[in-house]
């Protein structure tokens, strides 16, 4: 037997919840192609995104502690992975589409810069005036415009309900092409939470990587409400472990229980607001994914915690600074001398600007190929 893409359109409508977005109802692409014989959309927007250079990049991109300092600390290709999976977990408990909402989390961090949040801080800088950096933005730019997969295409080419996922902390959204709406409130549902799984998985793994190179101590921990539940937990049911053993088991924990409320949260909201369609959804004046109220406190004081002691903590900021300096000294010197910019680079230039051109450049290439450059263009500095 075959699963035609028609079959597996049928199944979608027989086990997705109502408010779900099915593949048989997207909006589309912005360049018309004939569909495929046994994938959906949202199959192909996946098949897209983890073919795509962008996405084998993110192997050597910075989370938090740059690229190669640690062989299991989590890299931005890890983190995503994790992401992937929290959202699908998320969304099967919901009804919702799991091939949308892993391709929406297997591209959200397409656009980081390398180093982190620190090199997005210090590119946003270099391009003051001149349309500033920010990686959510910077996703899209890479989909729509710079990936080079097919021909006479610019970009990836995917569905509206893949790009609206990617459209992170908008005002309002952009209607899909045919509704009558000027502009919506919320993304689909898939995409709300793509969204939350981000913050689920980086608050747990942060901490997780902060407490393993020993940036962070347990007992620092022990006025966070979302550590201590879990660690109390945790020592009820196995009084005997400790050390390493201990914090992996806590941080397994917290994860299922960030899931676990988001699930009951979520469920209870749309069951409130009686949703029964993506288009209600996408009305809706506030998100319907989201933590109970005392959850996002307790996350509140967690990010807090994690801004003071951990991102911001010498070791990790010092190094970051460092690889910052450098990256402005890269982009400067491709500002004064263009023709370093690799292939393409009159047809950039022409159509982006110059400044824009050496942007998506420089935020394209990996902690290390950054680093190997900066070697390059500075020998007696390096
Ligand atoms: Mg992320």
């Amino acid at each position: 037997m075959i699963w035609s893409r028609e079959k597996l359109i049928e199944l979608e409508a027989l086990t997705l919840a109502p408010y779900a977005q099915k593949s048989g109802e997207t909006a589309g692409r912005h360049f018309v192609e004939p569909p495929h014989p046994f994938r959906t959309d949202y199959q192909r927007d996946y098949a897209r995104i983890i073919h795509s250079r962008a996405f084998r990049r993110l192997e050597y991109k910075t989370q938090v502690f740059l690229n190669g300092t640690g062989d299991h600390l989590r890299t931005r290709l890890t983190h995503t992975m994790e992401v992937v999976s929290v959202s699908r977990c998320i969304a099967r408990a919901l009804g919702l589409n799991e091939d949308l909402v892993e391709s929406i989390a297997l591209a959200h961090d397409l656009g980081h810069a390398p180093f982190g949040h620190s090199g997005e801080e210090m590119l946003d800088k270099l391009m003051r005036g001149q349309g500033g950096f920010d990686h959510n933005e910077q996703s899209l730019r890479i989909v729509q415009q710079i990936e080079k997969k097919y021909p006479h295409i610019d970009g990836l080419n995917l569905t509206f309900e893949l790009l609206e996922g990617l459209q992170k902390h908008r005002e309002f959204y952009e209607p899909p092409p045919g509704s009558h709406a000027v502009c919506y409130l919320n993304p689909s549902l898939e995409a709300q939470v793509a969204n939350l799984a981000d913050e689920i998985a980086y608050y747990s793994h942060d901490l997780d990587d902060g407490l393993d190179c020993h940036l962070i101590h347990p007992a620092q921990l022990e006025s966070l409400e979302v550590w201590q539940e879990s660690y109390e937990e945790v020592k009820r049911r196995y009084p005997e472990i400790e050390g390493r053993e201990l914090v992996a088991y806590v941080i397994r924990c917290i994860i299922d229980r960030e899931v676990e409320d988001v699930i009951a949260t979520s469920a209870r909201r749309i069951a409130e607001t009686k949703v029964g369609s993506v288009e209600d959804v996408r009305r809706q004046p506030q998100p319907l994914i989201g933590y109970s109220g005392p959850l996002c406190e307790a996350n509140r004081a967690l990010r807090k915690f994690l801004y003071a002691n951990l991102y911001y903590h010498p070791d990790v900021s010092q190094v970051n600074r460092r690889a910052c300096e450098m990256l402005g000294r890269v982009f400067e010197t491709y500002i004064e001398n263009p023709n370093l910019l690799g292939g393409n680079t009159a047809t950039r230039i022409e159509r982006d600007g110059l400044h824009r051109a050496v942007c998506d450049y420089l935020s394209g290439m990996t902690d290390r190929y950054l680093l190997d450059e900066y070697a390059r263009l500075f020998p007696s500095l390096s």
